[in-house]
């Protein structure tokens, strides 16, 4: 059977790199997936608490989340949308994949070295980022065994993600082996990467970097929902470069290859047909069409945003349901990992 997974972590409202990296394949995989897919979308708040915040953020953080996300066109009826802590099964299979887990392996991951380097820029010792460093939190470090349970506690045999996300899907696959090495079982497979074309976005400030919820300056992004004037002057201020015309070049000129990467993206076409129609004309004109774009694209996500983000008790009953969804699927994955383990069993 066909399982859909994927999630998202809480850390702000989503933004166009979650949306077309990630958000937008989910809803497609959700409307043209056959009857008997499962498909599973989980708010990852476990994972939210890997980086400091501030009090009273998280709820607030995971009630924005699941509206966007019905926002975009998730169907709570079609597809199982929860809130991962919901679940505690997330937390219980992650420690079991983490006794057989390599920390060789985690320590050579790169996401916790950025994520530790963005937490304090100016400390010198975090260029180096050792696993020793004094401010590197577990957590944050087996970040991706978290993840791996995840994907495996619902069987998962496809993951949307963006390409940020391809070095964990291949340790998840790595969890698989080991498990089932060590275990002599075979409860788990190894789960597929989807990656949607849109592979990473890049941030409006820097386009050596990509677009994150996490990026302390919200002029970096563009969230599903910015108002029409906000979007404008947000790329209306992205950083290009100093040559004055359109052209396709994703080495020597990352700012205008960004843009004219998200017309395409929300258009259909390659960023070269785009660069070839748009001959001879100046950044303005680029940039006047990615506005276009955008709001043609995040304009209605942004009014059914507004609309469902006050409905506090149909939110809950959401996640409600979502969430005795989701402990059903897990428990039905726990029930042979139990046996596999000898843990639960009977003695
Ligand atoms: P944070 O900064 O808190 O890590 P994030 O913006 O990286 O937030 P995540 O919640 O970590 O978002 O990731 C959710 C999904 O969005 C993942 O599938 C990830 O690969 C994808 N994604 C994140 N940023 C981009 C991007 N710039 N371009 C394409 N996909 C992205
Ligand atoms: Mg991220």
């Amino acid at each position: 059977r066909k399982v859909i997974f994927s999630g998202i972590q809480p850390t702000g409202i989503p933004h166009l790199g979650n949306y077309l990296g990630a958000l937008k394949q989910w809803k497609h995989l959700q409307d043209t997936a056959s009857p008997d897919t499962k498909l599973i979308y989980c708010i990852v708040d476990l994972h939210a608490i890997t980086v400091p915040r501030e009090r009273g953020l998280l709820t607030q953080n995971k009630r924005e989340m699941l509206a966007a996300l019905l926002a975009i066109g998730l169907d709570p009826t079609r597809s199982t949308i929860f809130h991962q802590s919901s679940v505690p099964a997330h937390s219980e299979l992650q420690w079991i994949l983490s006794c057989t887990a390599s920390t060789g392996y985690l320590s050579r991951m790169t996401q916790w070295k950025s994520k530790l380097q963005s937490q304090s820029p100016s400390d010198t010792a975090t260029t180096t980022t050792t696993t020793s460093h004094p401010a590197l939190k577990h957590g944050l470090f087996s970040y991706p065994i978290l993840q791996a349970a995840d994907i495996l506690l619902h069987r998962a045999t496809h993951v949307p993600v963006g390409d940020d996300q391809r070095q964990h899907l291949e340790f998840a696959r790595e969890c698989v082996t080991n498990f089932n090495h060590t275990y002599a079982a075979s409860v788990f497979a190894p789960p597929s990467t989807i990656l949607s074309p849109a592979r990473r976005v890049m941030s409006l400030r820097d386009p050596t970097q990509k677009m994150s919820k996490s990026d302390p300056n919200p002029a970096s992004a563009i969230f599903i929902t910015d108002d029409a004037d906000t979007v404008r002057k947000k790329i209306k201020h992205a950083v290009t470069d100093s040559e004055n015309a359109v052209g396709y070049d994703p080495e020597g000129r990352k700012g205008v290859a960004n843009l004219l990467e998200m017309v395409g993206h929300l258009t259909g076409q390659s960023a070269e047909e785009i660069a070839g129609d748009m001959k001879g004309m100046g950044l303005g004109a680029l940039k006047g069409r990615v506005v276009e774009v955008v709001e043609g694209e995040l304009g209605p996500i942004r009014e059914r945003y507004a609309e469902v983000v006050g409905r506090e008790g149909y939110l809950r009953e959401v996640a409600e349901v979502g969430g005795a969804r989701a402990r059903e699927s897990a428990e039905e994955t726990m029930r042979l990992v139990r046996e596999a383990t000898e843990l639960g069993g009977e003695c």
